[in-house]
């Protein structure tokens, strides 16, 4: 790089992978490419590609410029960079839970329900009412009113759920493509911040100061 300066970050890629570890998503050690950096000449698996003063284009590490403001800002980049991949793995992983449920879910509602029986056992001054389908069961004091039965209907169908390895309740969405396009935007907005703007294309780019002319 010699003494050229940065004058803006065009991207940066970090080459590893993701695993699990615990409710976060670490980058897992070793799995990147090694690639020889253009600052310190030694192999790093975070890329970061950068354009230089002359025009040409360098691949440094996250943490080869110093503690100034590119430096700060190429750290933040690969802050962001990194919780956007594990958004996305989380987004991906979560729409595929959700596709299983659903199919699994019409599977189910396919199925023929079974009959209902009722017992009534006394209970106090009132009666109690033990509904039956298949292997679910919902105790009612009002007897088989279409609410208690949609109770049933779906504690059977959560069995059958359970039975195929599948949560009976929908997967819950936090959100996350929502978060993606947030944090898509801050990063573009990031990256565009990188861009050294030398003083005389800082005059050429400012608009032409208004002119208060009076009409008349
Ligand atoms: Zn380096």
């Amino acid at each position: 790089m010699n003494n050229q300066k940065i004058r803006r970050v065009l991207r940066v890629v970090d080459t590893r992978g993701l695993v699990e570890e615990g409710d976060r998503f670490v980058p897992a050690p070793e799995t990147g490419i090694p690639r020889r950096c253009a600052c310190c000449h030694r192999q790093h698996q975070v890329h970061v590609y950068v354009e230089l003063s002359d025009g040409s284009q360098a691949v440094i590490g996250s943490s080869c410029i110093g503690n100034n403001e590119m430096g700060e800002r190429i750290r933040t980049l690969t802050w962001l960079e990194k919780r956007l991949a594990e958004l996305r793995l989380r987004a991906d992983r979560l729409e595929a839970e959700v596709a299983t449920w659903e199919m699994t879910y019409a599977e189910v509602c396919a199925l023929p329900l079974p009959w209902i029986t009722s017992v009534q056992i006394p209970c106090g001054e009132g009666r109690l009412f033990t509904l039956r389908m298949g292997d679910a069961t919902v105790y009612s004091d009002e007897g088989g009113t279409e609410r208690r039965v949609r109770c049933l209907t779906d504690a059977w169908r959560s069995r059958r759920m359970q039975e195929r390895g599948v949560f009976p309740f929908r997967p819950y969405n936090p959100g996350y493509r929502i978060e993606i396009a947030r944090l898509e935007a801050q990063l573009a907005r990031e990256y565009s911040l990188t861009a050294e703007r030398p003083a005389d294309d800082d005059r050429q780019q400012k608009p032409a100061p208004p002119t208060t002319k009076e009409e008349k």
